[in-house]
């Protein structure tokens, strides 16, 4: 079977509702922050669709015994977020997954270079070869960041077939280059845009995730 990067773009109202409130550039701040948490959390479901493990049993309800299926508490999960933007996320994200690890990885790109830098990396020496990991990028623009995240995540031993991107606006650039590195990869967006500006900025985007989110 040949492998294929899969971008799952989610069809649904309240998805489309929380991005036109993001995108607005008349949101202000702390509304910016809910719906990039919305969007976390509606992308973090389903990407957790038949991804998170489950173990089959029987339960005793007041009544009699049925079947039962709970997620699998001892496999292993871990979630990544991208600071400074992907902290927006993680509170939401971090629902749907509650027994999930919190590695932070500190990302921040040269404004003249764009070349990504790391000034943060909580991740472990080396992951369980089961360990499933999601990526919170909410950004997937030039790719700069995000392939240096799935360097440093792959080269500790996970599966690029475990690992799931949530991001919320993905342009073409950066889906170029995890399709040509990282078949298998699953990312959940709530869009794919137009491009990027000669800033690197994607269009027509949401502006610069970070400084919306924290007001700076
Ligand atoms: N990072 C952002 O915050 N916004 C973009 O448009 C691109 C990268």
């Amino acid at each position: 079977m040949t492998l294929q990067l899969r971008v799952y773009v989610p069809e649904h109202p309240l998805i489309k509702h929380w991005l036109a409130v993001a995108r607005d550039v008349n949101t202000p701040s702390v509304l910016f922050k809910t719906a990039m948490a919305e969007l976390g959390r509606w992308l973090a479901y389903e990407a957790a669709r038949n991804w998170l493990p489950t173990i089959d049993t029987t339960i005793q309800t007041p009544l009699t015994q049925c079947p039962g299926t709970f997620v699998d508490p001892q496999a292993p999960i871990g979630i990544v977020p991208i600071v400074r933007a992907g902290l927006v996320l993680l509170d939401e994200v971090q629902k749907v997954m509650p027994l999930a690890s919190v590695y932070h990885l500190g990302l921040v790109r040269n404004e003249s270079s764009l070349e990504p830098s790391c000034y943060l990396n909580k991740l472990p020496e080396h992951f369980s070869e089961e360990t499933r990991i999601v990526i919170l990028e909410p950004m997937l623009a030039t790719g700069g960041s995000i392939m240096m995240a799935m360097k440093e995540i792959t080269s500790r031993g996970v599966k690029p077939e475990l690992i799931r991107i949530i991001s919320i606006v993905a342009a073409p650039p950066a889906l170029r280059q995890l399709s040509e590195n990282y078949p298998g990869l699953e990312i959940y967006t709530a869009i794919i845009d137009e491009g990027l500006n000669s800033k690197s900025y994607i269009v027509p985007g949401l502006g610069d995730a970070g400084d919306r989110a924290f007001g700076t």
